[in-house]
C-alpha cells in the first residue's frame, strides 16, 4: 500500500457495571488512498526487465494456473497466533478515485487520482509491524513453484513517509509454469533469497523478508499476479472479478478473517502515532508490582461490528477481578486495537495473573506476574501441588 496510513484515536467511557474499568483507548488503521504502491515509472521498468521471459514462457501456455497458497509465513523463531492482516486487495473498477471494488464488491482497495487501481493484495504486518522486521518475524514465502526471472535489492526499507525518497522497492518476481508471474514487493534490503535468476524455488520456500521498501508507509507485503501475457490477475473468484473463472488459490481463504492477533500487558499505553518506527511505542511488560498501573491491549484482525468480545482479569487465585464485553460501531475494521487501564490492588495481588479474551469462539490467554519475581517463585514451589501450571509461568516471565 502506497498510501499514508492514518491512526483514528479514540477515547471512550463505556463501562458497564461496577468492575474497575478504567477506560477504552484504542483504534483502527485507516488507509486513505494517496500513492501507488509501486509508481508508474518504476513499474514500467521492472515489466520491461521481465519481458524476455515472459516471451520465452509463451509456448508452456496451455498448464493451468497455479494452485497458490498465502504467501506470508511466520519465522518459526516466534509463536504469535497470527501477524498479518489485509488491508488491500485488487481494485475491479477502472474509474477513480475513490471508485472501489473489491474483488467481492467492498471498498477493500484502493485508486488514486493519478489513475493507479491497485494491482495486488496487500499483508500488512500487525501489531508493531516495525518491530516484527527488526527481527525477521515475517518471511515472504513462494505462493507457487516457479523460476527466479527478475530480484530487486538494496533499496532503502524504513520508508514510511509519502512520497518516499527513492521509490523503487526490493522485489522479487518468480514465473510460474503457465507463464503467470508473482511480484513480491517492499521487501526488507539484504533479506532476499541468495538463489539467482534462473533458479526455481519451490512452493513455501522461503524468499525475503517483509519490509517497507518503495512507496511504503509501513511493512507489508505487495502481492501481484499478472498472467502469461503480462495482464493483471486477481487470484480470487468473486463476484467482480472478471479476470478470471476459478480462484487461483489452492483453497481460497474467506473475505474477513475475524481473530484476536495479540493479547498483550504493557507499563504504558501502546501507540502507533504514525507508521514511522519511531513512533511505534510497544511498552511491553509482563512483571508488575502491587498497586502498579496496568494497560491490557487487545488487537485485533478483521474486527466487525456486533462481534462482542468478553474480556477478564483473572486474580492470582482464580477469581475475577474485572470483567467487560467489547464492540465497535464501526462496520469493519481491518486492523485495530483496543486498551484498558487498571490499578491493580495492593492486596492479595502477588502471583500470576491472567488476562482472557474470547472473540468469535477463540479464546487466549496472556499471563503476566504480580510481584517480586524472586520470593514469587518460592511461593509457587512451595504450593506445587496446587499450581502445577501457574508454577511454570514465573519461569518463562520473570526475567530477574
Ligand atoms: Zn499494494
Amino acid at each position: 500500500m502506497g498510501h499514508s496510513l492514518v491512526l483514528l484515536l479514540a477515547i471512550m467511557g463505556w463501562g458497564n457495571g461496577d468492575a474497575p474499568f478504567r477506560h477504552a483507548d484504542g483504534g483502527a488503521v485507516l488507509m486513505p488512498a494517496t500513492a501507488a504502491c509501486l509508481d508508474q515509472e518504476a513499474r514500467a521498468r521492472i515489466r520491461q526487465r521481465l519481458q524476455p521471459y515472459l516471451q520465452a514462457a509463451g509456448k508452456e501456455r496451455g498448464e493451468s494456473p497455479p494452485a497458490l497458497i498465502y504467501p506470508v509465513r511466520q519465522n518459526p523463531a516466534f509463536r504469535d497466533l497470527h501477524f498479518w492482516v489485509i488491508t488491500n486487495y485488487v481494485d475491479h473498477d477502472p474509474l477513480f478515485p475513490d471508485m472501489l471494488a473489491d474483488y467481492q464488491g467492498g471498498e477493500r482497495t484502493y485508486d488514486t487520482t493519478a489513475g493507479y487501481n491497485h494491482a495486488g493484495t496487500d499483508f500488512f504486518l500487525w501489531p508493531f509491524g516495525w518491530e516484527m522486521m527488526d527481527q525477521d518475524q515475517a518471511w515472504v514465502v513462494a505462493a507457487a513453484a516457479g523460476t527466479i526471472i527478475g530480484k530487486d535489492d538494496g533499496n532503502f526499507d524504513r520508508n514510511c513517509t509519502l512520497p518516499p525518497p527513492n521509490p523503487d522497492w526490493n522485489g522479487i518476481y518468480i514465473q510460474h509454469k503457465d507463464g503467470s508471474v508473482a511480484w513480491y514487493g517492499h521487501l526488507k534490503a539484504g533479506s532476499l533469497t541468495e538463489k539467482a535468476v534462473g533458479e526455481s524455488v519451490e512452493q513455501g520456500e522461503f524468499l525475503a523478508v517483509v519490509g517497507s521498501s518503495g512507496v511504503s508507509t509501513g511493512p507489508h507485503l505487495h502481492f501481484g499476479i499478472y498472467d502469461a501475457a503480462d495482464n493483471l490477475n486477481d487470484p480470487y473468484r468473486g463476484p467482480f472479478n472478471q479476470m478470471n473463472s476459478v480462484s487461483w488459490w489452492l483453497n481460497q481463504p474467506d473475505y474477513y478473517l475475524p481473530a484476536i492477533v495479540r493479547l498483550m500487558t504493557h507499563e504504558g499505553a501502546p501507540s502507533i502515532n504514525s507508521f514511522c518506527p519511531e513512533d511505534e511505542i510497544i511498552d511491553r511488560a509482563d512483571e508488575f508490582m502491587p498497586g502498579d498501573r496496568i494497560h491490557t491491549s487487545v488487537f485485533y484482525r478483521d474486527q466487525q461490528a456486533g462481534q462482542i468480545t468478553d474480556l477478564t482479569l483473572f486474580r492470582p487465585d482464580g477469581s475475577t477481578f474485572a470483567a467487560w464485553t467489547h464492540d465497535i460501531p464501526e462496520a469493519h475494521l481491518a486492523a485495530s486495537f483496543w486498551t484498558w487501564f487498571w490499578d491493580l490492588p495492593q492486596e492479595k495481588a502477588e502471583g500470576a495473573w491472567r488476562f482472557r479474551a474470547t472473540f468469535e469462539g477463540q479464546t487466549m490467554d496472556h499471563t503476566f506476574v504480580v510481584g517480586p519475581c524472586d520470593e514469587l517463585f518460592q511461593d509457587l514451589r512451595t504450593d506445587w501441588p496446587n499450581v502445577t501450571i501457574l508454577a511454570m509461568i514465573p519461569l518463562a516471565f520473570c526475567s530477574r
